[in-house]
């Protein structure tokens, strides 16, 4: 069976997709992505990624290439032309292919439009999960605006692999003042000592996950005691619990950090607890989601993505 990506208005065999080698993004990192989960062929927190996907654009001033219903469809044809029962959607948005020039190029130039599918093995993650993750730390060495999700990730990518080569799961980033920012992939959580569930408050040190926000939601509705500021490396390792958020990996729990443990060193019932009622909460959503009319009306109508 062969991967279907979708590039600049067409659906194309994965190994044929390409863009031009004067794509903003590639020659300047001027472009915005998105990452979904599916979950049971279903999109998971669909309308959280499309407003922050809204956002990103609007705050780097790249005009959306198409509407977000035409968008939903050509996102949900990704999934079923992949056969996508459980994996991602990634989707990447550039300010288009023009002559390279720091300078914006002219308004009409016509965004860059790319998305990709791929299967994810999930119950490999929740034996990650079952397990727990060690993770490293490193300071932060990005820009001032991590709350815009662009594709200036090489950062990201240096202390990913800083992790993977001291055989860690994740690498945490540190400011000047000491406070863990979040992870290279996901934001950082502690559990204190009276079960207060703590986490850094949105801003632009940080990117606003969206599983983040849909876990803040989902422990509010249940009547835990939330907060949101900044902690250390010495709270975490002195805190109950600890664990990461992503929509690749949900809620990892972390038992170790730079070599030392967290707790007993184990995954703490608090935050497995939280992971499956996440996984609950977002499989239903996803559900709701994949039965929206409005999404395939659009579809039988035919519209056409205007790129
Ligand atoms: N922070 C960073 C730097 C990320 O790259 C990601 C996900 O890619 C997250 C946080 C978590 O965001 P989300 O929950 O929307 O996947």
């Amino acid at each position: 069976m062969s991967r279907i990506a979708y590039v600049n208005g067409r659906f194309v065999r994965h190994r044929d997709a390409c863009i031009h080698i004067e794509d903003r993004g590639n020659q300047f990192a001027d472009a915005v992505y998105e990452v979904w989960g599916v979950r049971g062929g279903a999109l998971m927190d669909f309308d959280g990624h499309m407003t922050r996907l809204a956002r990103s654009l609007s705050e780097l001033q790249i005009r959306p290439p198409m509407s977000n219903a035409s968008l939903s469809v050509i996102l949900a044809r990704m999934v079923a032309l992949n056969h996508i029962g459980n994996g991602l959607i990634y989707l990447q948005i550039s300010r288009g292919q023009a002559r390279r020039d720091h300078i914006f190029p002219p308004l009409d130039t016509r965004p860059g439009i790319m998305i990709t599918a791929k299967p994810v093995n999930f119950e490999k993650a929740e034996v990650r999960a079952g397990k727990g993750i060690s993770v490293i730390t490193q300071p932060d060495i990005r820009w001032a605006r991590r709350d815009i999700k662009s594709v200036s990730l090489l950062p990201n990518v240096l202390a990913k692999q800083a992790a993977a080569e001291a055989g860690a799961g994740e690498c945490w980033m540190i400011d000047a003042d000491g406070f863990i920012t979040e992870a290279s992939a996901s934001n950082v959580w502690i559990v204190t000592a009276d079960g207060t569930l703590v986490t850094r408050p949105a801003s632009n040190d940080i990117l606003n996950g969206i599983t983040r926000r849909t876990l803040f939601e989902l422990a509010r509705n249940a009547g835990i005691k939330t907060q949101e500021r900044p902690f250390t490396r010495d709270e975490a390792l002195s805190a109950r619990e600890a664990f990461i958020t992503s929509a690749s990996a949900f809620l990892t729990p972390v038992v170790e950090i730079d070599g030392k443990s967290v707790a007993n060193g184990h995954p703490g019932t608090f935050s497995l607890q939280l992971r499956a009622s996440y996984v609950a909460t977002a499989n239903e959503r996803a559900r709701k989601q994949i039965n929206r009319p409005s999404v395939w009306l659009v579809a039988r109508r035919g519209e056409r993505p205007v790129n």
